[in-house]
């Protein structure tokens, strides 16, 4: 059974490391199915998921194409330990995450931010966007302050997806080529050469173990 390894790609006893890179390839890909099921949902009802630990909360916002991951220390005694999921369309109606991304699409003349005048730069403007932000924010009536990142379904779905497409190129395929009686390297049908692929000049497995 084709194990994986082409020999160059994995040094010997890296089994470990081999397992626990399909496990990660695994999860990645669940978490790339779940993001881009919770995508479409987003479109149709906001969603929300707290996680309050040792006075510590991490908050999860989404709605129409965009997650808010918000993580804020609370004062002491402040907020039960807990974790929680919500649903709210009223929220989605309301476009409340995309309305504090891009507080000012169209500024009015002469506005500032932060004393300096506002330009539409591709920090203030571009990403914002697209989806893109951080903010921190001040809660004046609990002293607390707050750190959110902004990131659209997309990216997110994207980023989770790079891991399985290695582990598909690298592990998946030369399997699948295996199974089928193809050439690990370039897929050519070795049926009626077993010994040597015709295309790309490989050696497979077996004729070199039977060789050894
Ligand atoms: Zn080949």
């Amino acid at each position: 059974m084709w194990d994986g390894s082409d020999g160059a790609s994995y040094e010997r006893g890296g089994d470990i490391r081999r397992r626990l890179f399909n496990l990660a390839a695994a999860l990645s890909l669940v978490l790339c199915v779940g993001i881009a099921a919770l995508w479409v949902l987003s479109f149709w009802t906001a969603g929300s998921m707290v996680c309050n630990v040792w006075h510590r909360a991490c908050w999860a916002f989404a709605e129409r194409n965009l997650i808010r991951l918000e993580f804020h220390e609370y004062r002491e005694g402040d907020e039960p330990n807990g974790v929680g999921f919500y649903a709210n369309p009223d929220y989605a109606k309301q476009s409340g995450l995309w309305d504090e991304l891009r507080p000012v699409l169209n500024p009015p003349v002469g506005m500032t931010v932060n004393g300096r005048p506002f330009n539409r730069s591709v920090h203030e403007y571009l990403l914002p966007a697209i989806g893109l932000g951080y903010r921190r924010t001040e809660y004046p009536n609990s002293q607390r302050v707050g750190y959110r990142v902004y990131v659209p379904h997309w990216l997110a779905a994207l980023a989770f997806a790079l891991l399985p497409t290695v582990w598909y190129v690298r592990v998946g395929r030369p399997r699948w080529r295996y199974v089928r009686g193809c050439c690990v390297h370039c897929g050519y049908d070795l049926r009626a050469t077993p010994e040597r692929c015709p295309e790309c000049g490989a050696k497979p497995q077996a004729a070199v173990g039977a060789a050894a």
